[in-house]
């Protein structure tokens, strides 16, 4: 007989991230109240957010389910990310078709290893019947009237990007079937698929950023999209230089020439783009001196709204809306 669900909850989510909650020595009340009861300290804000991967829209049917649980909290942990916050507590929503026990060990492994690393606490939930899907709500903290927002840049501001957008999305494409390219060799095309199936939350870079960055933003629907968006939010328009992109060895061999438009529009990347004043650009490298991830510097903020993108001077011309969920192509 499959487990029920207060033995799915103990075994699976409640044992496992004990030690943790305990360590932590601010959840109160965690799992098996009505609801949690958390410890906010004083001069500090909280920082939530939620995001939903639903089976066939965010993820390939068959993605391994360890893969499935690390996804479901990065793509949350990055908003605490593009916020500047410190992760402290999350709650999962999980929604299954039938109870799979090897399905419920993997999403729990590759889901509380993440949470481990990032000493983010599980807290409560709720499981139901239903077509697959995963919720994750994160709670983050930040010093009052530090996090970092997305409507704060002004005209002038440069603009830099964390990382090699666009290998997400060459990567989910590997394994939705894409042929391989005939340049790739089989470690870039593994690299590329880790990269859609493991994104790396930029916490440390996010931290750092806080009084440094006039605005941020994390990258989930294709950087030229994303950087679209902090834009408007902030009431300016903004100029991306493509040659400036940093593009990885993979993702060039995968794409050769379309490459630069992966880079544009690729989604699930989960980087930071940010913003910082002209006057305090010389801060950046120091400050990023101890964070474990590249930044470049790939445009800049102009009064006139929306988004132009240059290569090498000519302006490129091509789609760069990023993923719409109920456009009619999304
Ligand atoms: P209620 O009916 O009071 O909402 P539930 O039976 O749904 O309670 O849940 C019991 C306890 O287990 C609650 O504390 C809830 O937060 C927690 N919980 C339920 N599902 C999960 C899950 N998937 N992961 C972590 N905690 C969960
Ligand atoms: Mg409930």
């Amino acid at each position: 007989m499959p487990p029920g669900e207060f033995e799915i909850i103990e075994r699976f989510f409640r044992a496992p991230a004990e030690a943790l909650r305990r360590e932590r020595g601010d959840v109160l009340l965690g799992i098996g109240d009505d609801a949690a009861l958390l410890q906010v300290p004083p001069g500090v804000q909280l920082v939530a957010a939620l995001d939903t991967l639903v089976e066939g829209r965010h993820f390939p049917v068959g993605t391994s389910p360890d893969s499935l649980g690390h996804r479901a909290l990065a793509v949350n942990l990055s908003d605490l990310a593009a916020m500047g916050a410190q992760p402290a507590w999350f709650l999962l929503s999980l929604t299954m078709p039938e109870v799979r026990e090897d399905f419920l060990e993997g999403l729990a492994r590759g889901m509380l290893r993440l949470a481990q690393e990032h000493r983010i606490a599980l807290v409560g939930g709720d499981t139901t019947a239903g077509p697959l899907s995963v919720s994750v709500q994160v709670l983050g903290l930040v010093q009052s009237g530090t996090a970092l927002q997305r409507n704060t840049a002004r005209p002038g501001d440069l603009l830099f990007v964390s990382g090699t957008p666009g290998d997400a999305a060459a990567g989910l494409a590997l394994e939705m079937g894409a042929a391989p390219g005939s340049e790739t060799t089989a470690v870039q095309q593994q690299w590329l698929r880790q990269r859609f199936l493991y994104p790396v939350p930029r916490l440390a870079l996010g931290a750092a950023l806080r009084g440094l960055a006039s605005a941020c933003i994390d990258v989930s629907d294709g950087l030229a999209a994303d950087a679209g968006k902090l834009a408007q939010a902030s009431g300016c328009g903004v100029r991306i230089d493509g040659e400036r992109l940093p593009v990885s060895a993979a993702l060039q061999a995968q794409l050769g020439g379309a490459a630069l438009c992966a880079a544009l529009t690729g989604g699930d990347d989960y980087e930071l783009c940010f913003t910082v004043a002209p006057a305090r650009v010389d801060e950046v490298a120091a400050r990023l001196a101890n964070v474990k991830c590249q930044v470049a510097c790939i445009g800049v903020l102009e009064e006139a709204a929306g988004v132009r993108v240059f290569d090498r001077g000519v302006p490129v011309g091509f789609d760069l809306r990023g993923y719409d969920h109920f456009s009619a192509a999304g």
